[in-house]
């Protein structure tokens, strides 16, 4: 057996949280490493108490069409990455990585060009992770600097979605 590289074996993880996401559409799991300790994991739901998508038979977003990456007041979950800085202390933040791993809710495939909603980059931005990995597929990953996020301020531009 071939020993896994640091970051895959981190994506492996994440991937095995996203399998706890609710979404009919597409479910996120997120982990966040600092000094070569998990910190947190999360992945997409309802907020505790209310109903999941899968509880509903229905995902909203999904029903009338929505774009990824657009019009996140009618997504009905907390983010994947959100979830897990819900969980963490700022202390074990600064300095992290965040390893993310995005996978479509029917397919089982890998979320094509993976990346954080604009909402969840500024949780990011402000909990001071520095570095977010993103699984492309089984071997290959992007690992994106949250600095380039701080700079390519998607809300002065007006681009929507990824
Ligand atoms: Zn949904
Ligand atoms: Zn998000």
């Amino acid at each position: 057996m071939i020993r896994t590289d640091k970051e895959n074996y981190y994506l492996d993880i994440a991937e095995t949280v996203a399998e706890r996401g609710t979404c009919l559409r597409r479910n996120f799991g997120a982990i966040i490493v600092h000094n070569d300790e998990i910190v947190s994991t999360g992945y997409n739901g309802a907020p505790r108490g209310r109903k999941n998508c899968i509880d509903m038979g229905v995902c909203i977003r999904e029903k009338l069409g929505i774009p990824r990456g657009e019009r996140y007041e009618i997504c009905r979950s907390v983010h994947a990455e959100a979830n897990a800085i819900i969980s963490a202390a700022r202390r074990d933040m600064i300095g992290s990585t965040l390893y993310l791993v995005g996978k479509d809710a029917k397919t089982g495939e890998y979320v094509e060009n993976a990346s954080s909603c604009s909402m969840c980059k500024r949780q990011i931005i402000n909990a001071g992770i520095a570095r977010v990995v993103i699984r492309l597929n089984k071997n290959a990953f992007i690992s994106v600097a949250v600095s380039d996020w701080i700079e390519q301020d998607e809300s002065l531009s007006g681009t929507f979605g990824y």
